[in-house]
């Protein structure tokens, strides 16, 4: 039987950098938390998103009431702020063309489903199937790692592109040892480096 390669891929910060519309989102969130600060839980979130507009990076356990809100400004009001990492995407197509599979894996949400299958057309991406969870009950690694484990049932070899090491090392460890139909690649911009 022919072995069937599945690439599967992060969108934010791997296939499409996001930090300038992080930036901005951070930035209108940060002036309507300050007109309608009421609790311990916004003065925190303050602070945090004053760290995300300076770093582009969304601090871990940042305020459950506000996240929301903060991915809808940046995924869906500042969608033109998204660039393309021209060289996974070009490195991808190709893939594709030579008979691989391309999956776009992403927690960003079905809500954002439209926006994120729109920069994908827009910059010619060869994708398969984009995945999105239907809600955030699970943690975005928790969600990716059931979401391999189906994959792995449909195809007989993955290989993975992710800009979180945290996210490598969970979805490695959850899969266990013996799990060798995997590979795994750290992306940094145009650095990929294979993992395990
Ligand atoms: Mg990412």
């Amino acid at each position: 039987m022919e072995k069937l390669t599945a690439l599967v891929s992060d969108f934010d910060d791997t296939l499409f950098f996001n930090r300038s519309a992080i930036v901005s989102a951070a930035e209108d969130l940060y002036s309507i938390i300050e007109r309608e600060k009421e609790s311990d839980e916004d003065y925190k979130a303050m602070s945090d998103l004053e760290v995300t507009a300076k770093e582009g990076r969304i601090p871990k356990g940042f305020s459950k009431k506000w996240k929301n809100q903060l991915y809808t400004f940046a995924y869906a009001k500042y969608n033109d702020k998204l660039s393309p990492n021209n060289f996974l995407i070009n490195y991808l197509n190709q893939r594709v063309t030579q008979g691989d599979k391309l999956i776009i894996l992403s927690a960003r949400g079905e809500e954002f489903r439209k926006q994120t299958e729109g920069l994908l057309n827009r910059y010619g991406v060869k994708y398969d199937e984009v995945i999105l969870p239907e809600n955030h009950r699970l943690k975005d690694e928790e969600w990716k790692l059931t979401e391999i484990e189906n994959l792995i049932k449909k195809y007989s070899h993955l290989a993975l592109f992710e800009d979180k090491f945290e996210n490598i090392q969970y979805i490695a460890n959850g899969l266990g040892i013996n799990e060798n139909a995997v590979e795994f690649y750290l992306v940094d911009n145009s650095n990929l480096t294979r993992i395990i």
